[in-house]
């Protein structure tokens, strides 16, 4: 498919980035691979709004993946990065931003009692699972079809056929000796997680599941599902570890935690605690967090963990994520979802819209969408019609049938009108697509 949209002073960048660097991207989903075209370049970003290299501006729906719940540059969070800009930008020593964060974190998720900041959200993950082998001495780890947990070498496996499929790595660089201690399960079903637990007792060291996916496209867990997990892995002794990296501070104050009340001995946070800058962190049960270095013998460790920068950043906005907010984050995403549904309804386009409290996508389906296999099954040709309808019009989408879109306190009337505007070309867009 032709695009007639053209954003040259993106496409000249995106250039020059693919000559220095692979695929022109840092991170592989911005190349706009799944949906094509060029790729926008963007400068700044206001409120709700982001504005690219070729000075067009766009609402955006996908907020940095999900860390700008207060949308962009929001005035106290700039200031607070300011003054401790001002102080300096690392010390390589325990400061007392650190703390603050960490004991907002603990006051706001009942189940963590000990919090270790990390840099990103792989290594939250890496860590966890590094942390959960060592305390249970067990070298078995199982993770879900869909779930992503960052780009951690254990768990970049997904799911062959069958119930319980020993990972087959996803990607040349991992070995089979990587993945091979992982155990992938379709997500959704407590059979296979109970059959994978009779088939190797006692060799699991932990379940970790995205808490609310929302890297498949959002897939809510089943009634039920994470109280099952967690059950399934007390009876055997292993962790049950919540992937609160996408949800977390996002989905309520306590994040998912606070949504289904199921108390994991792990969590894993990073987007929304960081505002906007690199600041990650796992953290759970006292007894289990005493067995990392230094207090305990697993290894974990990093130049920049606690960063003043990021920890100033993060703290600045978790404070200011109060019920006022989180209530308003949550009404502008349903506003949002009805404008989606309706547009596409009335152009008889086969979709559903998921959520998972603010967190949604649209599906181009009419099935409910459950696990990967379902969300594998929709006519992601019509997303890219509707993506590039939307983004011709100033509304940017995630370039990718699945994943989240994310919305924030700033997304105001007038940003939800440009939205509508755009919403019945674009419908017809998808309408008109042809795989
Ligand atoms: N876990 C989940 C649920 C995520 O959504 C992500 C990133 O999208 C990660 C882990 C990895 O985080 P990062 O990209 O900061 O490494």
């Amino acid at each position: 498919m032709a695009y007639s949209y053209q954003a040259p002073v993106s496409q000249t960048l995106f250039d020059r980035a693919s000559l220095v660097t692979p695929g022109g991207v840092n991170s592989p989903v911005r190349a706009f691979r799944a949906v094509g075209g060029t790729p926008r370049f963007m400068v700044s970003g206001t409120g709700p709004y982001l504005t690219d290299a070729d000075g067009r501006e766009y609402v955006d729906l996908v907020c940095s993946w999900g860390p700008m719940i207060l949308g962009h540059s929001h005035p106290e969070v700039i200031v607070a990065v300011q003054e401790a800009v001002a102080r300096g930008t690392s010390f390589g020593t325990p400061g007392e931003g650190e703390v603050a964060l960490a004991e907002e974190i603990v006051a706001r998720v009942e189940p963590v009692e000990q919090v270790r900041l990390v840099s990103s959200g792989t290594e939250a993950t890496m860590s966890a699972i590094r942390l959960a082998r060592g305390f249970t001495g067990r070298a078995k780890v199982v993770k879900f079809a869909g779930c992503y947990h960052g780009h951690v070498d254990a768990l970049l496996a997904a799911a062959g056929s069958g119930v319980a499929t020993f990972g087959l790595p996803d990607t040349p660089g991992v070995t089979g000796a990587q993945a091979g201690d992982t155990i992938v399960l379709p997500y959704n079903d407590l059979d296979a997680v109970r059959a994978a637990f009779a088939a190797h007792p006692g060799e699991i060291a932990c379940v970790i599941t995205e808490a609310s996916p929302g890297n498949m496209g959002v897939v809510p867990p089943a009634d039920g599902f994470n109280a099952g997990l967690k059950e399934i892995c007390a009876a055997d002794g292993a962790l049950y570890i919540s992937d609160e990296v996408m949800t977390g501070f996002r989905t309520s104050k306590a994040g998912w935690f606070g949504v289904d009340g199921v108390r994991p001995d792990l969590m894993t946070f990073g987007k929304v605690m960081g505002g906007g800058f690199p600041a990650a962190a796992f953290g759970g049960r006292a007894d289990v967090m005493a067995y990392l270095a230094p207090a305990g013998p697993v290894y974990q460790a990093g130049t920049l963990s606690g960063n003043p920068i990021a920890t100033a950043a993060g703290l600045a906005q978790l404070r200011l994520l109060d019920d006022a907010a989180y209530a308003k984050v949550d009404a502008v995403s349903a506003e949002i979802r009805g404008l989606v549904g309706d547009a596409l309804t009335k152009e008889g386009v086969a979709h559903t819209v998921q959520s998972a409290s603010n967190m949604f996508s649209v599906f181009f389906t009419d099935q409910p969408v459950r696990n990967y296999e379902d969300a594998k099954r929709q006519e992601a040709f019509r997303f890219t019609a509707f993506f590039h309808s939307l983004l011709s019009q100033g509304v940017y989408l995630p370039p990718s049938a699945f994943e989240s879109w994310f919305v924030s306190t700033a997304h105001d009337t007038r940003a939800v009108e440009r939205i509508a505007a755009a919403l019945p070309a674009a419908a017809r867009a998808a309408s008109e697509a042809t795989a």
